[in-house]
């Protein structure tokens, strides 16, 4: 019986041990990750559309937090006017303000042509993209920039587009970002980028739809946190956590909206005098007819409740929303919580019952509360468990080109003022 057990333990070792090391050996050149020894400094540029900053605080996003509080964090970021998507994650890029990087709204009136989020040929065409963004001047001074959606890197900016770059797609898994970027940075050293992005957009959609302060826009929070995890665990795996330098930021918060409180545009003024205008429930741009200004603005001005409406060169100088000939001769802006909105469509919302419940909205001015945006640094760059007070979000450029060993583009920002983030 035991000379049978022997036997058999025998047998079984010389047939089986080769296939068990093979599959051992199989599995650790397949799934263990290689360490990345030869990193250069990297940045990896993280959106988070609509991340409102005590987000942090109130919904406690566990990685988010535990960035924060070993890198650096800002009090909280001050967005550009105005506080929309494209507008703010062009300043971001570029440094320069809206006003002179060219993206003054989501949508713009310029060449006899509108750009808008859903006009892909618009959105590609590099006319409207002015200023140098930062994938820009990382691939012209010599290295490589990957993106995975953040607008403008779709467009041939400078006739240059970063060496990895994606169609926005909304619905592309959040976690296929993650490992698509991750797999770039497992690229060879001299075809490594320097220089990432990604983008989310899951806190901006559910504040829309739910208003900011509910539940769902908290699981779309940590919906996001666990996206970051992913991405920091996949440097832990290759070793460079803590090498890498993670920019987390958000373009703008969000104010909680009731459609019940809309305004009435083309009540207040004869809008068969405008030879266009363009619509957001926050900000409203009317070119007028020839000669029909000053009677549009007097109207305006006399009427309109929950809201400014200014003359271009009326616009408050801390906005620095004047210089670009893109801006409208009158725009309006609505005051927190309030749809500047026409008949057509207030009727429409009436009619389908959609008039009530809390939704969320932003564009309004920066220097709002609720519009207030987060900045979290960690990395070989930054200094650790750093709380700095708030900044405009165009100081990022220089931050980026410093960490990146680039010389910035001409932008409105000032290195100087957020130099205490790094260290010495
Ligand atoms: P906003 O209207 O300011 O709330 O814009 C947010 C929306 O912008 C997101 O929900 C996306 O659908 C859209 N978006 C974000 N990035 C891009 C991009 N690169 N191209 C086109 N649309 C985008
Ligand atoms: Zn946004
Ligand atoms: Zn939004």
């Amino acid at each position: 019986m035991i000379l049978l057990t022997k036997n058999f333990i025998q047998r079984f070792l010389s047939k089986f041990l080769p296939v068990c090391a093979l599959a051992l050996i199989y599995s650790f050149t397949c799934f263990a990750q290689k360490p990345i020894k030869d990193l250069k400094p990297t940045v990896i540029l993280v959106s988070l559309d609509g991340f409102r900053y005590d987000y942090l605080e109130k919904f406690q996003p566990g990685i988010l937090n535990e960035l924060a509080k070993k890198g650096v964090r800002a009090k909280w970021l001050i967005p550009s006017f105005p506080t929309k998507t494209f507008p703010n994650h062009y300043t971001i890029a570029t440094g320069l303000y809206p006003e002179n990087h060219g993206i003054i709204e989501n949508n713009i009136f310029d060449f006899g042509a509108v750009f808008s989020l859903d006009k892909r040929a618009e959105l590609q065409n590099p006319r409207w993209w002015l200023g140098e963004p930062i994938w820009v001047t990382t691939e012209k001074q010599g290295q490589r920039a990957a993106a995975y959606f953040f607008p403008g890197t779709e467009a041939a900016i400078q006739t240059i587009r970063p060496s990895f770059f994606r169609e926005y797609n909304g619905r592309v898994p959040n976690n296929l970002r993650v490992d698509s970027i991750l797999s770039r940075l497992d690229l060879p050293f001299e075809e490594r980028p320097t220089f990432f992005t990604l983008y989310f957009s899951d806190p901006d959609d559910a504040g829309h739809e739910f208003s900011p302060d509910t539940e769902e826009t908290r699981y779309a929070v940590l919906n996001v946190d666990d996206v970051v995890k992913r991405l920091v665990d996949g440097l832990k795996k290759r070793k460079v956590f803590g090498k890498v330098n993670l920019i987390i930021v958000s373009d703008h918060g969000m104010a909680a909206v009731n459609r019940n409180n809309s305004i009435l545009v083309d009540d207040i003024f004869d809008t068969g005098k405008a030879e266009k205008i363009l619509w957001t429930g926050e900000i409203v741009q009317i070119f007028p007819k020839q000669g029909e200004e000053a009677t549009i603005i007097k109207a305006l001005q006399s009427k309109i409740r929950h809201a400014s409406c200014w003359r271009k060169s009326e616009i408050p100088a801390r906005f620095h929303y004047q210089a670009s000939g893109r801006i409208a001769p009158i725009i309006c802006s609505a005051d927190e919580g309030w749809i500047l909105t026409n008949r057509k469509r207030f009727d429409e919302w009436k009619e389908r019952d959609e008039l009530d419940g809390l939704r969320g909205a932003h564009g309004y001015d920066n220097n709002l509360e609720s519009m207030r945006a987060i900045f979290i640094g960690h990395g070989a760059a930054f200094k650790k468990g750093f709380i700095s007070e708030p900044f405009e979000n165009i100081h990022i450029y220089n931050l980026m080109c410093k960490i990146l060993g680039l010389t910035p583009a001409k932008n409105d920002g000032d290195f100087e003022k957020i130099k205490t983030l790094l260290k010495n």
